[in-house]
């Protein structure tokens, strides 16, 4: 699991491992490509594309490396379907990125701000993090005041 560290010194971003050893380039598509799927039954290019904001020769680029390394099975004209690694890996994006935005999103923070550092902090968090995350969204979730005292904190703080 830990066999190789994240090196994140003067390295392409899209190029850095994440914390689950595959780059963040191919866990972004992974990810874009489970959501389409599950929410429409069916992931096109031009779909993955407008939600990466790419051009749609970067993401047909990409589509076929990312079958060559068996994540996906593309057939050009029948589309694209999840290979059992790529669904694994996609889902385990998708839970990083459901799980910190529930958690960013208890201290009214701005939308685009969440959705932003969410995207950078999926790539990094370790399972055992996770779990730490979990349950203080539960806790949050279930003692407003501790909400309450956290919020007048984080208030104080912004004064200083
Ligand atoms: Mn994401």
């Amino acid at each position: 699991m830990a066999a190789s560290k994240p090196t994140t010194t003067g390295k392409n971003p899209s190029r850095v491992k994440s914390a689950r050893g595959e780059t963040r380039a191919v866990e972004d598509y992974l990810e874009q490509i489970y959501n389409l799927i599950e929410q429409k039954g069916y992931a096109r290019v031009v779909d993955i594309a407008e939600n990466l904001g790419l051009a749609q020769a970067s993401v047909t680029n990409m589509i076929q490396r990312l079958d060559g390394e068996g994540y996906i099975i593309y057939e050009k004209y029948r589309g694209l379907t999840l290979t059992e690694s790529g669904r694994k890996v996609g889902e385990a994006i998708t839970r990083r990125h459901q799980l910190l935005t529930r958690l960013l999103r208890h201290f009214s923070l701005n939308e685009d701000t969440i959705y932003e550092d969410v995207e950078g902090m999926e790539h990094h968090i370790s399972r055992p993090t996770l779990e730490v995350i979990s349950a203080l969204c539960e806790e949050l979730d279930a003692s407003p005041d501790l909400l309450k005292r956290l919020k007048k904190r984080i208030k104080e703080h912004s004064k200083g």
